[in-house]
């Protein structure tokens, strides 16, 4: 049976960055682990036609020295830009959000398409099992994936978990987020940076023109609604057409040459915990990170691509303490 040190479960960008930190520190005993055909999960960009659109995170901002430094690294390495904002800039990845997670994962042992549907606690540590039968041994475990993922694979579970630290991950709440996504035959109106987010329709979160954006020859828009119209329109058959709807005015519709649309069913939390990581079995072999956990300290208060990142390093450290 093979047998890992560390297994990341969930190659989001907190797995991603748990992973490199234990690769920093010469760590090479461990193994990433995502259900996706790709690594990335909320930095998602999709193919249409001949472009490009995010369809999940569209760009990041930067609060802590930490980040900023790798940041001064990937601008040189030119995998991301500075999209709009001053005195606080907005990031973006300069081939869509999904490039930038895998650049962060190269030379990290990846295994995708790999979902794990059961974790059970032996004497000698962990066996994960997946959706295809395999079986490994794992010394500790992180989970990143958002958090009512996590419970539901505890309860197919058997480990021991400290039921103070259970309470505080039952108390995250997540939300859902639908995303329509617009191929256009013509260029649109929307400002020249192809960001909006102002007065707009009641439940419209931001608008992005992905051409507009610098990562996509067509054009290409992403409507984002938000955490509170999006859950009360779970589910319901017609959200393609309400959304179009709550836009109409925004776009010349008979240049439409075809649509998607993305449901999120876990987006953002919409209730954090201000901890960056859960030790859910108290000894430091089964622990928990991901968006939804926050510093103490942390200025924006609200889950992200930075709290993801910090989370991520955070557990990291923690696991090889
Ligand atoms: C629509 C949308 C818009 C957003 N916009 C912004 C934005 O503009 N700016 C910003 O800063 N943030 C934004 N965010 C939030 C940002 O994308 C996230 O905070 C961040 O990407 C989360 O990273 P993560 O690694 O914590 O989780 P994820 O990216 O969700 O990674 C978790 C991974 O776990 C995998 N997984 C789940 N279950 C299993 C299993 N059983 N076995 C194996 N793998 C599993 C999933 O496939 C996924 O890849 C947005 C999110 C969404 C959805």
């Amino acid at each position: 049976m093979e047998h890992y040190e560390v297994t990341i479960v969930g190659a989001g960008l907190s797995g991603i960055t748990a992973a490199r930190r234990l690769h920093k520190q010469g760590r090479t005993n461990f193994l990433l682990v995502d259900k996706g055909k790709s690594v990335g999960g909320r930095l998602a960009t999709r193919r249409v036609a001949d472009g490009k659109a995010d369809h999940g995170a569209q760009f990041f901002t930067v609060r802590t020295d930490e980040l900023d430094e790798e940041v001064q690294h990937w601008l040189k390495e030119n995998w991301i830009k500075h999209w709009f904002g001053k005195p606080y800039p907005r990031y973006t990845a300069v081939d869509g959000m999904n490039s930038l997670a895998k650049h962060l994962a190269k030379g990290i042992r990846t295994s995708l398409h790999t979902k794990i549907t059961q974790i059970v606690k032996y004497p000698d540590g962990y066996r994960l099992y997946d959706d295809k039968m395999n079986v490994w041994k794992s010394d500790k475990v992180l989970l990143t994936m958002p958090v009512p993922q996590v419970l539901e694979l505890l309860k197919a579970s058997d480990v021991q978990v400290v039921h103070s630290e259970m309470k505080k991950l039952k108390s995250i709440l997540f939300e859902p987020t639908y995303v329509g996504i617009y191929h256009f035959r013509s260029p649109t109106s929307l400002p020249e940076d192809g960001h909006l987010d102002q007065d707009l329709p009641q439940g419209v979160e931001r608008v992005v023109d992905h051409q507009k954006k610098g990562i996509s020859n067509d054009t290409l828009v992403s409507v984002y609604m938000n955490g509170d119209w999006s859950r009360r329109h779970y589910g319901e058959d017609y959200v393609r057409t309400l959304i179009k709807e709550k836009v109409e005015r925004l776009f010349d519709w008979s240049e439409l040459e075809s649509e998607q649309l993305k449901r999120w069913r876990y987006a953002q939390a919409k209730k954090v915990l201000h901890e960056p990581y859960l030790d859910l079995s108290g000894d430091g072999s089964l622990v928990v990170a991901g968006d939804a956990f926050l510093r103490e300290n942390d200025e924006a208060g609200r889950t992200r691509f930075e709290s993801a990142y910090l989370s991520g390093k955070d557990a990291a450290a923690y696991l090889s303490w």
